[in-house]
């Protein structure tokens, strides 16, 4: 089979699997959660969203009615066959998806305000793309939903401030966000770069599996308190009260102009689904996150 055809397929796939079946690292933490919250509306938040996690596994739908934006990060080898393929194939693969599983259109010009229709545009799916050793093509796709990405936040901490101001800047986007990004959320956090790369790390550390920490103690330990200092909000699953307003944080940074501190915090919704798989050189697929469904 072409290389293209084996991307548009893998893409299909792993759409597939998104939107329909959570990571079971995402499951697992949602089950741990449940068991320890101690307010009872928050635990029936908790008890409602984990049945509609069993219902949408049960029943093959997605398990939330948005499906959202369609990010696709592809790793690509360096001597991997038909790179220059792999963006129209995912296209497909999302003209695809937004047919038969259904995904629900959420591609709007933002001029004309006329929805694609099929989950694509100018500049959508979004894809970002790291050159790697080998001959492989690993690709995730995230399906990120609007309310968590309402909630998204880049800004400008005074230098001065340092890590003190980032930690501010974290817990105080997680109190004005409330209700609004679907909690219990994940929190990607990032710093430096410029406010374009922040942002990016940010979005990308939400995918680090739940329960892994950064290797560095250091940052790992800012994790803990930003994790610490944002459940301690109250705000609660849906918003509705209890201790579990965050599942996870995730932190990373790049280097910095002197004079500028970039920040940015990236949120996930309960909802947080992606699914991964790898394109070996001769054809065949390993699904890395998933069982093949
Ligand atoms: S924020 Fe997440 S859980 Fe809430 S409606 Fe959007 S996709 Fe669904």
């Amino acid at each position: 089979m072409e290389m293209a055809k084996i991307v548009e397929d893998v893409g299909f796939n792993i759409l597939k699997q998104a939107v329909i079946y959570l990571p079971e690292d995402v499951k697992q933490a949602l089950k741990k959660v449940y068991a320890e919250e101690t307010s009872e509306t928050g635990k029936t938040q908790l008890r409602a969203i984990l049945d509609n996690i069993e219902l949408a596994e049960k029943y093959e739908a997605p398990v939330c009615q948005d499906t959202g934006t369609i990010i696709f990060y592809v790793k690509a080898g360096s001597k991997a066959k038909d790179a220059d393929k792999v963006e129209g194939a995912l296209i497909n693969a999302t003209r695809k998806a937004t047919k038969e599983i259904p995904l629900r259109p959420n591609a709007v010009d933002p001029f004309s305000g006329k929805n694609s229709g099929d989950n694509t545009g100018r500049y959508i799916p979004a894809l970002n793309w790291e050159i790697v050793p080998g001959d492989t093509l690993e690709m995730t796709v995230m399906t990120k939903g609007g309310g968590s990405e309402n909630v998204c936040i880049g800004g400008m901490i005074n230098p001065g401030e340092g890590i003190k101001g980032l930690k501010k800047f974290a817990v105080d986007a997680v109190v004005k966000a409330g209700a609004q990004p679907c909690p219990p959320n994940i929190l990607g956090i990032a710093m430096g770069g410029g406010a374009d790369v922040s942002m990016k790390l940010a979005k990308k550390a939400l995918l680090r599996p739940l329960g892994e920490h950064n290797p560095d103690p250091t940052i790992a330990k800012l994790e803990q308190e930003i994790f610490e200092a944002a459940n301690m909000t109250g705000i609660g699953p849906m918003g509705l009260g209890g201790k579990t307003t965050v599942l996870g944080v995730h932190v990373d940074y790049a280097y910095r102009h002197p004079a500028s501190f970039p920040a940015a915090v990236a949120f996930n919704c309960w909802a947080a689904r992606h699914a991964s798989a790898r394109i070996n050189a001769d054809g065949s697929v390993e699904y890395l996150t998933h069982k093949l469904k």
